[in-house]
């Protein structure tokens, strides 16, 4: 191959640039021209794209967002559209493509495989929730980000003696709620992965309350109960007082972590290292501490739940 193509797709997340730069400066180093590709699938059908050169990615790797943007493209989900995206690329001369997104994009990236285009997936989405890896780029930033944010919360809550609810993103898998609870100390968090208790987790507040704990945070992911009707059962079933934050879209953004900025780097290697070793149409991953590159096929049987000793651990120690 002599040329490579890279976007982003899907929900942006904070390392996307320092994957962009990483695929850019190691893809040059090895020989290969970059295209950028401008808002994901979205700019294959428009047309837009900007070749890329070492100077053109500096000053990235600190920032949120991606450089590239991103978009959500219904209309590539059609085979037909799929084909168009295919003949651009065919004409911008691509040999092989990365897409830096969540699951969606992968699914993107492995229908351009099916067609005959090399495609290799970097794991790029706060939520941790992706197959064939057990970490995706984003999520330790995002993590960071709750925590400081509910320890600000926390101050409020011990001052007035209450309860403080907050929502987190997390539509089908808790990891933010869990990671971000554990470290913040919460006394429960609420996953889309286990069925939601109000009643019991009431009896739990209440019970802290009476052992003279000051205040109490409960950690809510989006996709295991609204916030708000987190809150009004806790006010209409016990004597104490909830307050509700939804975080929202300040978890999605801010600069990578140290260690994301440091895993976007590591998958841009394996990445630009496989579609050069001709072991294409896989997801780059962390499995066990190593960086990995599985084949999209043998992914589907790669999923990693959330840490269920770490579930339980949350609230033996938030008690
Ligand atoms: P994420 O990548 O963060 O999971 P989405 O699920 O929104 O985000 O997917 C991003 C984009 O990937 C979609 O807008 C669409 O263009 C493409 N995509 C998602 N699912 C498929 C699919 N099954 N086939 C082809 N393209 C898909």
């Amino acid at each position: 191959i002599t040329k490579i193509g890279v976007l982003t797709s899907g929900g942006d997340a904070p390392g996307m640039n320092a994957a962009i730069r990483g695929v850019t400066r190691y893809a040059i180093q090895k020989g290969l021209a970059v295209e950028g590709i401008v808002r994901g699938y979205e700019g294959l059908l428009s047309h837009e794209t900007m070749p890329l050169n070492r100077r053109d990615v500096g000053e990235i790797i600190h920032r949120g967002g991606t450089m590239l943007r991103t978009a959500r493209c219904l209309e590539f989900l059609e085979t037909d559209t799929q084909k168009k995206a295919l003949d651009y690329l065919h004409k911008l001369e691509i040999d092989a493509l990365v897409v830096i997104g969540g699951d969606g994009s992968m699914r993107g990236a492995q229908a351009l495989s099916r067609l005959g285009m090399p495609t290799v997936t970097i794991p790029g989405t706060i939520d941790n929730d992706m197959m064939g890896t057990q970490y995706t780029v984003g999520f330790d930033t995002s993590v960071n980000t709750v925590l400081e944010s509910v320890n600000k919360i926390r101050d409020t809550a011990f001052s007035h003696d209450r309860v403080a609810v907050i929502e987190v993103m997390g539509r089908h898998a808790g990891f933010i709620a869990l990671h971000a609870g554990m470290a913040s100390g919460a006394e429960a968090v609420l996953v889309p992965e286990h069925p939601v208790d109000l009643q019991s987790l009431c009896e739990h507040l209440a019970e802290s309350h009476r052992m003279k704990k000051m205040s109490s945070i409960v950690v809510v992911a989006e996709g295991a109960a609204k916030g708000s009707d987190v809150v009004d059962y806790i006010r209409n079933h016990t004597y104490l007082e909830p307050n509700l934050t939804v975080l929202g879209y300040v978890q999605r953004g801010g600069s990578p972590s140290a260690y994301d900025a440091i895993i976007a780097g590591m998958f841009s290697q394996k990445a630009v290292d496989s579609l050069v070793a001709g072991t294409y149409n896989c997801v780059i991953g962390l499995i066990n501490n190593l960086v990995v590159a599985t084949p999209y096929t043998e992914a589907e049987n790669l999923r990693f739940p959330i840490d269920e000793n770490m579930y339980q651990l949350v609230h033996w120690l938030g008690r």
